[in-house]
C-alpha cells in the first residue's frame, strides 16, 4: 500500500518542493503539504494509518477494501430488507440507506425518518451488516447515534461546524462526505473539527464535485485519493453513484476508485430502481452489483488488497 509520505514524494524534484508552508526535514510538493494547522488529520502527528472498527470485525482501513451499499433512502422493510440481502449476499459488509434525507426540493420524499432508523437496527440484525446513515441535523443526531455503526454527515452539511463537532462527541465513526463545492483543505478542517471535538474516527468520501460538465451529476475527483493519502492518515471512501448521477458509469468509476486506492466504496443499490423514491437513475440493481463486486477482485489484488 502506498500509504506513507516519503513514497508519494521521492519523485519531486528539490527546486519543486518549496513551499510557503513546507517545512520540516523532509522538502514536500507544494500540492501534498499538509497545513501547520491541521493537528489531528495529517501524518505528523499520526504516523500511521487510522483503522476504524465498525463493530462485528469489520474494519475500515485494512488491506480489505469495503463495499458499503443499499438504497439512497429507506423506503419501507420490504424494500430495505431486499436491499440488505441482496448487498450482503454479493459481499457488502455495511448497509447504506438514509432515514432523514437531505432533498432539493421540499415537495420530494424527506425520508421515514425515527421508523427508518428501526427498519436499519433490525436489517443489520437479520443479515449480520453494519450501518452508516445519515445525521441530517443536530436534532435527529442522537437517535441516528443509537442506531448508526457510523454516522454519516452529507455533502451539504460538510461545513456545518457545529453539526461536525456535536458528531465528534458522540466519539462515534464518522463518514465525512466532500461538499460539492469544497477544496480538499477545506474537507480537512472539516475533518479536524470532528476530530478535536472527540472523534479519531473519520472516513473521507469523495463523491463528486460540481464542474462545467453537466453530463455527470458531479465530476468524481479521482485524484483525491492519492492526493488524501499524502495529506492524511484517515480512511478514504468513494461514492461513485452521487459522483456519476447515472448507474451505467457506475461500475468503472468503482474499479477505477479501488485502482487508485480507496478503502471502500459507499454505492447506492435498489431492488427496484425504477420505483426508488430518490436516486433511482444512479441506483445498481442488485444483479449489477453483484457483477460488479465480482469484478473488483483483481483490481484489488493488483493494489495489494483484497475486496
Ligand atoms: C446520500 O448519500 O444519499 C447523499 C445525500 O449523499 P451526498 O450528501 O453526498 O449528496
Ligand atoms: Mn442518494
Amino acid at each position: 500500500m502506498t500509504n506513507t509520505l516519503s513514497e508519494l514524494t521521492v519523485t519531486v524534484h528539490e527546486s519543486e518542493v518549496r513551499s510557503t508552508y513546507s517545512r520540516g526535514a523532509a522538502p514536500v510538493a507544494p500540492a501534498l503539504a499538509a497545513r501547520d494547522d491541521w493537528r489531528l488529520v495529517s501524518w505528523e502527528r499520526h504516523p500511521e494509518p487510522t483503522t476504524i472498527p465498525l463493530g462485528g470485525g469489520v474494519v475500515l482501513g485494512s488491506t480489505q477494501v469495503l463495499l458499503m451499499a443499499g438504497p439512497c433512502a429507506v423506503e419501507n422493510e420490504d424494500q430495505l430488507m431486499a436491499a440488505a440481502h441482496a448487498v450482503a449476499a454479493a459481499g457488502a459488509t455495511v448497509l447504506r440507506g438514509g432515514a432523514f434525507k437531505p432533498r432539493t426540493s421540499p415537495y420530494s420524499f424527506q425520508g421515514l425518518l425515527i421508523q427508518g432508523l428501526k427498519f436499519l437496527d433490525a436489517a443489520r440484525t437479520r443479515f449480520g451488516l453494519r450501518i452508516v446513515t445519515e445525521a441530517l441535523d443536530q436534532e435527529s443526531l442522537g437517535a441516528v447515534a443509537e442506531v448508526a455503526d457510523m454516522i454519516q454527515i452529507g455533502a451539504r452539511n460538510m461545513q456545518n461546524f457545529s453539526l461536525l463537532s456535536a458528531a465528534g462527541a458522540t466519539k462515534k465513526p464518522v463518514l465525512l462526505k466532500r461538499g460539492f463545492a469544497a477544496t480538499i483543505d477545506e474537507w480537512l478542517y472539516a475533518a479536524e473539527y470532528v476530530m478535536a471535538a472527540g472523534s479519531p474516527f473519520v472516513a473521507l468520501a469523495e463523491r463528486g464535485i460540481r464542474t462545467f460538465e453537466p453530463r455527470t451529476r458531479n465530476t468524481l475527483d479521482l485524484a483525491a485519493v492519492p492526493l488524501l493519502r499524502a495529506l492524511t492518515h484517515l480512511p478514504i471512501v468513494v461514492d461513485p453513484s452521487h459522483a456519476a448521477g447515472e448507474r451505467a458509469l457506475v461500475p468503472a468509476l468503482s474499479r477505477a476508485a479501488v485502482a487508485a486506492g480507496a478503502d471502500a466504496l459507499i454505492v447506492e443499490v435498489h431492488p427496484n430502481p425504477a420505483q426508488a423514491l430518490s436516486d433511482g437513475p444512479q441506483s445498481l440493481t442488485p444483479h449489477d452489483f453483484t457483477q460488479l463486486a465480482r469484478s473488483l477482485a483483481p483490481i484489488a489484488a493488483s493494489v495489494d488488497r483484497v475486496v
